[in-house]
């Protein structure tokens, strides 16, 4: 198992875990990019969003809400942004579909 995400849902690499249910896991990014930078990620590997399917739209819809309910518990009551980095030009690095909560500071328009 090459996957970095799923070695974290494995235990086998260590993350700063700040939800966990039996579907998804959020923990804090590595490298944050502001002030509150969390990863929501499937259990299941899903390499990308372009890998979604109709038998997704229950996971993508659940880390969606989870995604909210994490960013509530970090106190972004002034907002946040939500980034879904999906293949080469969509800059994603790791290929396990993850979805970025980023707050804490004005993010810009449009992103790099
Ligand atoms: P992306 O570049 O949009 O695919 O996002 C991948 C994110 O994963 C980057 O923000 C990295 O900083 C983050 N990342 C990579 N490895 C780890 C790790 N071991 N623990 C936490 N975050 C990681
Ligand atoms: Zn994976």
């Amino acid at each position: 198992m090459e996957c970095i995400f799923c070695k974290i849902v494995a235990g086998e690499i260590p993350a700063k875990k700040v939800k966990e249910d039996e579907h998804m896991l959020a923990f804090h990014d590595i490298d944050p990019k502001a002030p509150t930078h969390i990863l929501l990620i499937p259990k299941r590997h899903l390499a990308s969003l372009a890998e979604a399917g109709s038998g997704d739209h229950a996971l993508l819809g659940h880390l969606l809400v989870k995604a909210a309910e994490v960013a509530r518990e970090q106190g972004l009551d002034r907002g946040y942004r939500v980034v879904i980095s999906t293949g080469p030009d969509g800059g994603q690095t790791v290929d396990h579909l993850h979805v970025h909560v980023m707050g804490g500071r004005p993010m810009h328009w449009p992103p790099g």
